[in-house]
């Protein structure tokens, strides 16, 4: 089975910096994979590039069978490749609604975009409870809630999660992950970014450790969770 994305010895610099120094990795159709690693190991540089905002400096990038290395940004999404970056970067003076709808903004189909609006607020009901409310006026969460939901507004098939448990409470951190257990089951393909190793790796088909540009290790999520050389450098054991 071809893989829905590979990954081949990909290189990104900034200037003569490189941040990314020969990575590779594959996502099946159908998989949750995480890239996790601390500040710096360059999992946001990694899923720029794949975004197209970045341009990389070496290796392949093949997302459903199509080269992706030259292609812009906004041309990217098209393909299906959707991105929920680190930050959120929700439009705050917005209501939700409107912040969704933006999220469709490369289709017309007035009654799909419609259903897949009622689909956010049913993954996430209180976005729709809120539905009128400026965006801006909405918890960390709520508003990571809304970046993923507008994310999943372009029917991606593959949706690309940038540290969604960042500066969340544990609780609200819990249920976003349960939200993607969901989607998952749903059958959304999903790439993870996250310095939250264990909730990353307890629902992970597959993971990489990034350690300042490179993988150092790739394994199941189970497998990493239970790995010794994991457990004591992310997740704080001795
Ligand atoms: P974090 O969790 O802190 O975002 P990360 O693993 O996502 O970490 P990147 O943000 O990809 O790491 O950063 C990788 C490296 O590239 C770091 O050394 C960072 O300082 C550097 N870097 C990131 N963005 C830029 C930029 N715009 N210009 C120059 N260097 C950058």
């Amino acid at each position: 089975m071809t893989a829905l994305l590979e990954v081949e010895d990909l290189r990104v610099a900034y200037g003569k910096i490189e941040a990314v120094k020969g990575i590779s990795f594959t996502v099946e159709a159908g998989q949750v994979v995480t890239l996790i690693g601390t500040n710096g190991a360059g999992k946001t540089t990694t899923l720029r590039t794949l975004s197209g905002l970045l341009k990389p400096a070496g290796g392949r990038i093949v997302f459903d069978g199509k080269p992706l290395n030259d292609v812009p940004a906004h041309k990217v999404v098209s393909l299906g490749l959707a991105h929920s970056p680190e930050g959120r970067h929700i439009f705050p003076r917005l209501t939700i609604t409107e912040n969704l709808q933006l999220g469709a903004y490369l289709r017309n189909d007035k009654a799909g975009i419609e259903k897949d609006i009622q689909r956010a607020y049913d993954l996430f009901p209180i976005l729709g409870e809120r539905r009128k409310q400026a965006a801006g006026t909405l918890s960390g969460g709520e508003q990571q809630m809304l970046a993923m939901g507008r994310a999943l507004m372009c029917r991606p098939k593959l949706l690309m999660l940038d540290e969604p448990s960042m500066g969340l409470s544990p609780i609200m951190m819990q249920k976003i992950m349960q939200t993607i257990v969901e989607l998952k089951a749903q059958g959304t393909t999903i790439l993870l970014v996250e310095q939250n190793a264990q909730a990353a790796l307890s629902l992970a088909d597959q993971g990489h450790v990034m350690e300042v540009g490179k993988i150092v290790l790739s394994g199941t999520g189970p497998d990493l969770l239970h790995d010794e050389s994991v457990r004591k450098a992310y997740l704080g054991e001795d």
